[in-house]
């Protein structure tokens, strides 16, 4: 299958240049020009051609929680979302923590799978921080990184232990840092929202202590460690000092982090409860300073999908955390460069050619020879976001009716369609689109 997308601009995250240049795939991977005539045209004419998403913290919930979402529906809602690659997290049930669910995990995703699923492993078995998880023959079957995340790592020396056995393996540990003791029993961000609602707060010193510690066991080891869901100024600023000292820290946020604050949470409104939790506007602030100057690394979302049952409840009885993949890109395009916070590549490399680096991938950008993955994405549509719309079994979002602007129009993960705005839309709009680049196709072929 030869194919060719012509006419887009290019996003190229490697040479940081954005011009008009068709890309070729054959055989399921980019290369520098066609074989022969090509089978599919793709006209990307008005449209940005950027190189397939990646997700580097998601949670699928397979085995275990089907009934919130599975690798099938995960990887539909990352299709839809213009993400080409996820991870999975390890606190499912059983818990990731032995290579026979690695490999389960990995063919259920080549069966079903929209979307090239890397499965991350439990730093310790059942996540229960006692006891090292089998992370050699993890390896083996194919996971791309440890990490207890769910839950943090909360002995010091387990943590040491974790960061030296998975360096032998060359895999990253990704560390969701909390303080249990400081978090104890909070439902939201303490501060004054919490004050006025009535509900027991989580100071965000329950995370930033945590990222400090972890930043001198990377430092006193001099091994790479990566810091999860990073919401508050005090974690921003210990990353950023470390990354001065040369300590081998990357970091994440996600998109709640730098479009929501604890306001959100008034009216008891559950979409909004997630952990770490919601900041203040100061925060918030200082995620946006973060990923300007370096300091975060990567936008990952946290895709946490919950069922109805877990989060129309009172607020401190609700789940944790809300759905991401279907709101990160227009989200991140919206709040990040229409504001001019990033440039368009900049931002294209933290969920793309950053997290593949991360994660010890050769993916995320357009080199010849790679697997041909490619988001499409119209940049001037405006669109209400709504989330009976989702791909995903869940529907727990807080940006239900937001009106967002950068929309994914096709995916292909390894040349081939994984999701197509054109063929889901039988409005006016869709049809016009749709017919336009069928005709164009015909010209081209
Ligand atoms: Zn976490
Ligand atoms: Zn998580």
């Amino acid at each position: 299958m030869r194919i060719k997308i012509s006419g887009g601009r290019v996003c190229d995250p490697l040479s940081g240049q954005i011009e008009e240049k068709d890309i070729y795939i054959e055989k399921g991977v980019f290369t520098l020009q066609l074989s022969g005539d090509p089978d599919q045209v793709i006209d990307a004419a008005g449209l940005h051609v950027i190189p397939g998403l990646i997700d580097a913290h998601c949670h699928l919930r397979e085995p275990g929680f089907e009934y919130r979402e599975d690798i099938e529906s995960g990887t539909k809602s990352a299709a839809k979302g213009g993400f080409t690659t996820v991870t999975s997290m390890p606190n499912t049930m059983p818990v990731c923590d032995n290579a026979a669910i690695v490999s389960a995990i990995i063919s259920k995703a080549k069966q079903k799978g929209s979307a090239r699923v890397l499965p991350i492993g439990a730093a310790s078995k059942g996540q229960k921080g006692q006891e090292l998880a089998e992370i050699g023959l993890m390896a083996e079957a194919g996971i791309v990184a440890v990490s207890d995340d769910g839950r943090p790592v909360e002995s010091s020396d387990m943590m040491k232990k974790t960061m030296l056995y998975a360096a032998q393996f060359k895999l990253p540990v990704i560390s969701h840092c909390e303080d249990l003791s400081l978090a104890a029993d909070g439902h939201m961000n303490e501060g004054l929202v919490s004050t006025m609602m009535g509900l027991r707060g989580i100071p965000s010193v329950a995370e930033s202590a945590v990222v400090a510690r972890d930043c001198l066991l990377a430092e006193y080891l001099n091994l790479p460690l990566h810091i999860a869901h990073v919401s508050c100024r005090a974690s921003v600023e210990q990353i950023r000092q470390a990354k001065k000292r040369g300590v081998p820290v990357t970091s994440e946020t996600c998109p709640h982090y730098f479009t929501l604050t604890d306001e959100a949470c008034q009216g008891f409104n559950t979409m909004a409860k997630m952990n770490p939790p919601l900041q203040t506007a100061d925060d918030r602030q200082a995620v946006i300073d973060g990923l300007i100057d370096g300091t975060i690394d990567l936008i990952a979302t946290d895709h946490a999908p919950h069922h109805r049952d877990e989060k129309e409840i009172e607020f401190a009885l609700a789940n944790n955390g809300i759905t991401g993949l279907e709101t990160a890109f227009g989200l991140g395009f919206q709040y990040l460069v229409e504001p001019g916070h990033l440039t368009l590549i900049d931002w294209i490399r933290k969920m793309t050619i950053r997290p593949a680096e991360i994660l010890g991938q050769k993916l995320g950008s357009f080199e010849a020879g790679r697997p041909a993955d490619v988001t499409l994405a119209d940049l001037n549509a405006s669109y209400t976001f709504c989330a009976d719309d989702m791909a995903s079994k869940a529907r727990n979002t807080p940006y239900d009716g937001w009106q967002l602007k950068g929309r994914v129009v096709m995916t292909l993960l390894e040349g081939k369609t994984t999701y197509s705005w054109y063929d889901e839309k039988d409005s006016d709009v869709g049809k016009k689109a749709a017919s336009e680049a069928l005709d164009a196709e015909s010209e081209d072929a």
